[in-house]
């Protein structure tokens, strides 16, 4: 893999296989000592032009866990804020040496950009761009969707017959857009639901089913429902009458969480409004994935820079293989699964 932009060109080969290589990380994880020395002498910089949290110390944690060196870059405080260029930041990376960078930036294809440009060698990771994607954030939540589903038997599988529903605010949402391409092309059914203001125009040519009423999507049983946060930052009219008449028609609140099928799972990709798109109740229930999405976010991070930055000898080596041989691979000596490795 030599960058990972979107999930709208990812195929579902390349899709499973991060998931899987993301389980072989997952196992990892529950050791006494979780470093692996796989990424030892690469360089990854996480250049962040937009707020993150969550995003920016999972990509951090990720790359430490493989024992990279990693570099922090927010737009903040550098001279970006002096007008720098994209492509001046991006030389001086290069210069530095870098071998990836994980962007996070307010312009869609930013990171499309970066990785066509020539002004560096470095593998490019999408972290969210304007409205357009957040590949990780949507393989994670592929993630966390296969082992509710599936538990120890997840390898290998797809999300065939599974039902998922968005709610929310989808005409601003980059992680709606990462979903909706990633989940159907492992076979899932996804279903959008969303005040008509809020339903970006191109939906028609989406695969997935639009409804207007929560209640009525609710009653369909779907197995996951993604709850996405109000982007008022991104919002420069009024997309609906008041925060309350929102939460009301468009808020998952105690009543909607008790009908929701048993089983089914509420999820949210953060940060959340409590209150608004989501009660407390829906946040801290147990069916709630919310934080089981964060901690499977670093494995599958752990996966996509592993593929990105030790990918090339597998890509090699697994020629003619098929995907189980990308999850066997991961056994092989000095690869990530191994136990010596890990110590
Ligand atoms: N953290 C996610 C993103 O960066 C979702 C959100 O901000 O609502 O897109």
């Amino acid at each position: 893999m030599r960058h990972l932009l979107d999930t709208r060109t990812l195929g579902r080969a390349e899709a499973l296989r991060i998931l899987d290589v993301a389980e072989d990380m997952r196992d990892t994880q529950s050791r006494e000592i979780r470093k692996l020395p796989t990424l030892r002498g690469k360089t990854i910089v996480n250049l962040f032009f937009e707020d993150s949290t969550r995003t920016r110390i999972s990509f951090e944690a990720a790359a430490k866990r493989l024992s990279a060196d990693v570099i922090n870059f927010s737009a903040k405080g550098s001279s970006v804020s002096k007008g720098e260029s994209l492509q001046d930041t991006a030389q001086t990376l290069q210069a530095m040496g870098a071998d990836a960078v994980v962007i996070r930036h307010g312009a869609s294809g930013a990171p499309h950009t970066l990785a066509t440009s020539g002004w560096i060698t470095a593998g490019v990771v999408n972290a969210g761009d304007g409205t357009h994607e957040h590949p990780t954030q949507a393989l994670l939540d592929a993630f966390t969707i296969r082992k509710r589903a599936f538990g120890h038997a997840s390898r290998g599988r797809d999300l065939s017959g599974i039902r998922v529903t968005i709610v929310g605010d989808i005409l601003h949402s980059r992680v709606a857009r990462s979903n909706v391409w990633l989940l159907t092309t492992l076979g899932a059914e996804v279903t959008l639901v969303a005040p008509p203001t809020l339903v970006p125009q191109d939906v028609s040519a989406w695969p997935t089913s639009i409804r207007y009423d929560l209640d009525e999507a609710i009653a369909a049983r779907p197995d996951a429902i993604m709850m996405l946060r109000i982007q008022l930052e991104r919002m420069n009219a009024a997309y609906f009458p008041t925060e309350r008449e929102y939460a009301r028609r468009w808020g998952l609140d105690p009543a909607r969480l008790n009908a929701l099928p048993e089983g089914s799972i509420v999820m949210h990709p953060g940060p959340m409004n409590r209150g608004l798109e989501i009660s407390a109740d829906a946040a801290d229930s147990p069916r709630s994935t919310v934080l089981e999405q964060v901690a499977n976010g670093v494995s599958v991070r752990m996966a996509a820079l592993y593929l990105l930055l030790a990918g090339e000898r597998d890509d090699r080596d697994d020629q003619g293989r098929d995907d189980q041989g990308a999850a066997d691979a991961a056994d092989a000596p000095g690869r990530p699964a191994r136990e010596e490795s890990a110590r």
